[in-house]
């Protein structure tokens, strides 16, 4: 076989389709976030798709602690959580993150993506005939861990209560189950049922995982999740985040009961065999914590924000997914128009906006995903809805008539 020419075709298929991905280099300076330089681009420019939704990787207090924790303790943790590597940081983390959800415990995983598919990989091939009941929009670190668990799968429709339900009940009531789903979808940006989804675990006996990763630090009254703000914490068996989105540093967590957590350190390969976070990580992300349990500014400027955006969207028509979260999706449904629309905004007008394709999400529902911050200013909106208005009419693409609004 030709090994370079398969991966060159298969690259360059991708690229035919407008699929091919290309990263844009930043370079953020600290204190003026979502100003960057894009080094492979035009220079200066406007980041509208960052995920540190807050703004709290530049936060003055996170910076400190990280420097003193740096200071303090070194560079790395040197070791395995089991060999060495549980530093003082890594435990008081845990315990801020525990009080944050209202449960016994938490654990610690180096991102997002590796507790979810330590956790839900270890719970669903350790219960034995565990029947895992997945959403159908979850998130690729979830469906990674459930496949690789080898347990039974069914999925249940996006968000849909009587799907759920039907598949639930089709199931002997004795088998263990374990329902798995998340709070703020990430594309859409359109949210759970929780609380009827934790009704339906309790009548058929299931367990319940949430993974509240865009919603932590941004809803409730300590940024504790949707889960937190509308009093349902209690009711999840597993809640699951991460540090690097609203809380702007890196690392990811559950949160459960004493056993459920001394279970999974104990079981997981993905969090025994692996090197702890440093634990100027670990400081840096307690300090994010600590912040947003006290303070209600960050978040309800961000919903300012996000008000604001979407005002001057339908005022000029432009077709937007209109959901109760912080995400705007901007549909454009064209995979080479999301491309050239992203690139020209980057080029012409300094506004980076990531296009996003199959197969992060279906074809044909190609977008931008605009994701408003505390940080950005009202004259950084006027100029992404000017060029977005100008690029609309360049790609003569549709726009909702604006009476329907
Ligand atoms: C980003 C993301 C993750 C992974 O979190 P990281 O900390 O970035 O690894 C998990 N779940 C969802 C829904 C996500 O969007």
């Amino acid at each position: 076989m030709n090994y370079q020419g398969f991966f060159r075709s298969k690259l360059t298929r991708l690229r035919d389709e407008g699929n091919y991905r290309e990263f844009a280099e930043l370079e953020r300076h600290r204190g003026q976030f979502p100003s960057a330089t894009c080094h492979n681009g035009p220079g200066e420019v406007t980041i509208w798709c960052s995920n540190d939704y807050l703004g709290m990787g530049q936060s003055p207090k996170v910076l400190q602690a990280m420097h003193d924790a740096l200071d303090r303790t070194g560079a790395g943790a040197g070791g395995t959580r089991n060999i060495s590597g549980t530093t003082h940081d890594h435990v008081l983390l845990e315990d801020e993150l525990a009080d944050l959800h209202g449960k016994e415990a938490a654990l610690l995983f180096t991102s997002g993506y590796v507790s979810n598919w330590a956790a839900l990989g270890t719970l669903a091939s350790s219960i034995p005939d565990c029947v895992v009941l997945s959403d159908a929009l979850n998130h690729a670190s979830m469906i990674e861990g459930i496949r690789h668990s080898r347990a039974q799968k069914v999925i249940w429709k996006h968000n849909d209560l009587a799907d759920l339900e039907s598949k639930l009940a089709a199931l002997p009531i004795d088998q263990p189950k374990l329902i798995a789903f998340e709070s703020v979808y990430s594309m859409d940006g359109d949210i759970a049922p929780i609380k009827e989804i934790c009704d339906l675990a309790e009548r058929y006996n299931a367990m319940t995982y949430l993974d509240e990763v865009h919603a932590v630090g941004l809803y409730g009254p300590r940024g504790g999740g949707i889960a937190e703000r509308e009093g349902l914490m209690d009711r999840l068996t597993v809640i699951e985040g991460t540090l690097g989105k609203a809380f702007g540093v890196m690392g990811g967590y559950i949160a459960a009961s004493a056993e459920v957590c001394d279970f999974v350190r104990s079981f997981a390969s993905g969090f025994i065999f692996t090197t702890a976070l440093p634990p100027a990580i670990a400081a840096g992300a307690a300090a994010s914590i600590r912040h947003l349990k006290d303070s209600d500014q960050e978040r309800a400027m961000q919903q300012q924000r996000v008000a604001e955006v979407r005002a001057k969207l339908d005022a000029i028509g432009l077709p937007h997914i209109d959901n109760p979260s912080h995400i705007i999706p901007v549909m454009v449904g064209d995979p080479m128009k999301c491309k050239f629309i992203s690139d020209t905004l980057l080029k012409d007008y300094g506004i980076y906006i990531q296009p996003i394709n199959y197969p992060t999400v279906p074809k044909g529902t190609e977008r931008l995903r605009i994701t408003p911050s505390p940080v950005h200013t009202q004259q950084d909106i006027d100029r992404l809805v000017t060029a977005l208005e100008d690029l609309w009419s360049q790609c003569q693409l549709a726009r909702q008539p604006l009476a329907a609004q």
